[in-house]
């Protein structure tokens, strides 16, 4: 399939087949081979519903060292509803994976049961950054081994005036990972993020 040719391995392509997708969108074919490849930093301008969720999660759930329950990748999300999606969409595409645990940590929710998610092991952790920062005050999860980091819909976190979590957040990561940056704008504060705290990064636009 032409999945395949993107570099995805068997395990993601029986979960493409059952999802009942047949070609990769523009955003997949772009960036899947870019990520899966390098140990890069991406850029990409798109919009909701171009399926840019698997276009990271994909890669993201490929690269994951299965041997280890550390957190390795983070995803940073506007709000709940995108939160619970993107975490819904990456089980869902993890569902061969069995030992890999994706975990939702958002606002408005028991942040005890939260914790003890994550405490079971959680190698991807998708997240509103308000509750994020709180979690990371308190110790309850650890950033600061992860390999990946994602900003999904940027413009969006930070319109909603996240821009000084992000900054909180980001600062209690690794030097060494790869960050990538989704966005269908690019305006000022996301051009400054992405300065600070990137190297590089390819673009892409769809
Ligand atoms: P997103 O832009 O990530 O919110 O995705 C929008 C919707 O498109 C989601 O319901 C996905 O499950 C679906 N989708 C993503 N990629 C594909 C694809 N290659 N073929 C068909 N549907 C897809």
């Amino acid at each position: 399939t032409k999945f395949k040719a993107l570099g995805l391995q068997q395990s993601l392509l029986d979960a493409v087949a059952d999802l009942g997708f047949e070609t990769p969108s523009e955003v997949q074919e772009k960036a899947i081979p870019i990520l899966l490849e390098d140990e890069t930093d991406l850029v990409a301008l798109a919009q909701t519903g171009t399926g840019k969720t698997a276009a990271f999660g994909f890669p993201l759930i490929q690269k994951i060292d299965r041997e280890s329950r550390t957190t390795q990748g983070l995803i940073l999300s506007p709000t709940r509803e995108l939160c619970l999606q993107i975490t819904n969409e990456l089980k869902l595409y993890a569902k061969y994976e069995k030992s890999i645990n994706v975990v939702a940590i958002y606002g408005g929710a028991s942040i005890t049961e939260q914790a003890k998610q994550v405490k079971r092991g959680a190698q991807i952790v998708v997240a509103t950054p308000g509750r994020m920062k709180d979690m990371i005050g308190r110790r309850l999860v650890d950033i600061s081994k992860i390999d990946y980091c994602i900003l999904d819909e940027a413009d969006e976190m930070l319109n909603m005036g996240f821009f000084e979590d992000i900054q909180d957040i980001l600062s209690n990561t690794p030097k060494e990972k790869s960050t990538w940056l989704f966005s269908a704008t690019m305006p000022k504060e996301v051009s400054v993020i992405a300065k600070k705290f990137m190297h590089n990064p390819h673009e892409i636009t769809v």
